[in-house]
């Protein structure tokens, strides 16, 4: 029979543990352009700061996945995008398919 300090001391915490795994198990590998061709052609950087502006001109400050329209978040470092199914993207970063968040 489970009393009460089973529940708290045995039950809770292997509960968490495997919420927490579940979760890692599931995680999307992070985009970058070594792991996707399409990222590289776009230009994606984890970190819009770090954007070659002679290259994408089009980038402008405050331009970032976050503020993108095919971005949805995960947390706040990072999220999914529409343009690269299976993959997280840095909530701080940039692609050269950046549409400003209506
Ligand atoms: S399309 Fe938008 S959300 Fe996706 S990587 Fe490019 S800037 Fe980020």
């Amino acid at each position: 029979m489970t009393n009460r300090r089973t529940f708290l001391f045995k039950v809770i915490p292997a509960v968490a543990a495997v919420s927490v795994l579940g979760n890692q198990a599931f995680a999307e590998p992070k985009l970058s352009a070594d792991n996707n061709p399409a990222a590289k052609a776009l230009g994606y950087v984890p970190d819009a700061s770090k954007v070659d502006k002679q290259k994408y001109s089009k980038y402008e400050n405050g331009q970032k996945c976050a503020t993108c329209t095919n971005f949805t978040a995960i947390n706040e470092q990072s999220g999914t995008c529409t343009m690269y199914k299976g993959f997280e993207v840095e909530s701080n970063g940039w692609c050269n398919a950046w549409a400003k968040k209506a």
